[in-house]
């Protein structure tokens, strides 16, 4: 913008001081030339002629915003919006500031009203900072978030039973006692006054299988298996979240049996308080009430969840009905190892292998680690085979040597774990893991 312009303008201004358009019309002018100070001059200039100017009080908000005057802006933008409620540019300028003062759960609740004002609307660097899903609200938002609902909702015909899950002999038979048998003879369970339904909880350090016997779980009664990471469906709680996740229930109470496994889901438990204003506890609510509701008519319908973070699930999680079951998924013993590693290098060409001695020198390990191990003595052995021309069974030197490489990822878990077992260990909810460490109470 010239000087030139400006200083007209401003001539004219003093020509007719009470004209509200002509100095309405400056103030714009120096806002977009960047003189913060002087374009706040002029919009307190018009909001004293006339008092309730929309325009007026949203440039002197962003005058302020441009000065990082937060406080002041948003209580121009509080008057503002008292006005007019949905006005969308002051409701995006607010959202921003929010951003700045690092009122981040405020900011997003903004956001959502904003979205669902104009569900076309997005702003990328605040779905950036909320880690929104872009499809939600793109111009083919309808089509796209369909396919991301059955993204999400992919059923899946294990083809794992507990026959390819090493060790977990304890893990298995409790998952056995508690949600298979009641599912095949719930007469006798009825019987007995024992009401079968509820969901399963495993927690434990990452990689030690959790997925991994939820999926086996679902092989083992030729049930249907959907895998739901919470990320995913927090990543689309605005809008529509409440309604996909009840489709999603309703599609495990559709194809049934099935079994409906929750990764993560600690997110959505730690979550709750959080927040507690916003979309997101709808939806907490909305999945309580769902598995609620799966407890009531208990048909076919088996419910695991997985974290790696028990200690942050809202205890309202684990009430009667719903994952009133709780088993800990540790690292493998010795014998799980021998036989992990032998269900990993199943169907590989092998030599020479004692696995009883690779196991002793893993102690610790996960049973992700111990495939970590086969696979770089597969990649090891591998490039021998390229550079001499002829396979090369896998053998004892290449597993030892890649053992000596990747170490447990575990111990990490356990210095987080110890503690809350030790000392926020109520009703003995971390007792597994007390034995485990084979501490004494
Ligand atoms: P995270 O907490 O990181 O999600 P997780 O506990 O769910 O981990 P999985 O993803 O189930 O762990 O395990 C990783 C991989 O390790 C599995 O895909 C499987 O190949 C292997 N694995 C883990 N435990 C066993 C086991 N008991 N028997 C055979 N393979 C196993």
């Amino acid at each position: 913008m010239s000087a030139e312009v400006i200083k007209q303008l401003q001539e004219a201004v003093q020509f007719s001081p009470e004209n509200v358009p002509l100095r309405l019309h400056l103030a714009q002018v120096l806002l977009q030339d960047y003189q913060y100070i002087q374009a706040e001059e002029q919009y307190r200039k018009v909001l004293e002629l006339s008092h309730d100017n929309i325009a007026a009080q949203l440039g002197l908000a962003r005058t302020f915003y441009h000065q990082q005057k937060y406080s002041v802006a948003i209580v121009v933008l509080e008057q503002l919006e008292h006005q007019e409620p949905d006005n969308f540019d002051a409701l995006l300028l607010h959202c921003r500031i929010l951003v700045k003062e690092n009122s981040l759960e405020a900011a997003r609740d903004l956001y959502q009203h904003m979205l669902q004002l104009n569900p076309g609307f997005r702003d990328e660097t605040l779905d950036g900072i909320f880690r929104m899903p872009q499809q939600q609200y793109s111009a083919a938002a309808e089509d796209e978030e369909d396919e991301e609902i059955e993204k999400i909702f992919t059923l899946e015909k294990p083809e794992i039973n507990f026959n390819d899950v090493g060790g977990m002999t304890r893990e298995k038979q409790e998952i056995d006692l508690k949600i298979i048998k009641p599912l095949q003879f719930p007469d006798l369970y009825k019987a007995y006054g024992k009401k079968a339904g509820g969901g399963i909880l495993l927690y434990g350090p990452p990689g030690c299988g959790k997925t991994y016997l939820a999926r086996a779980t679902a092989g083992q009664i030729q049930a249907e298996f959907i895998n739901v990471g919470i990320h995913d469906v927090l990543d689309m709680w605005i809008g529509n979240s409440e309604k996909n996740l009840h489709s999603l229930f309703e599609l495990a109470r559709q194809s049934k049996p099935c079994v409906l496994f929750f990764d993560e889901v600690d997110a959505l438990g730690a979550n709750r308080t959080s927040m507690r204003n916003s979309g997101a506890s709808h939806l907490i609510n909305q999945f309580l009430s769902e598995m609620d509701g799966i407890a009531a008519n208990n048909d076919n319908v088996l419910i695991i969840g997985a974290t790696n973070a028990p200690w942050s699930l809202d205890p309202a999680f684990r009430r009667p009905g719903r994952f009133d079951r709780i088993i800990f998924v540790a690292p493998p013993d010795q014998e799980g190892r021998e036989e992990i590693l032998k269900i990993q290098l199943r169907n590989k060409p092998t030599e020479d292998i004692d696995y009883r001695a690779i196991a002793k020198v893993t102690a610790g390990y996960s049973g992700a680690d111990l495939k970590a191990i086969v696979d770089l003595a597969i990649e090891d052995k591998l490039m021998e085979a390229l550079q001499k021309g002829i396979p090369q069974p896998i053998t004892q030197k290449e597993l030892l040597k890649a053992a000596k490489t990747h170490k447990a990822t575990t111990r990490e878990w356990f210095n987080t774990a110890r503690n809350y077992a030790l000392y926020s260990n109520e009703a003995g909810l971390y007792d597994d893991v007390l034995k485990y460490l084979d501490i004494k109470k």
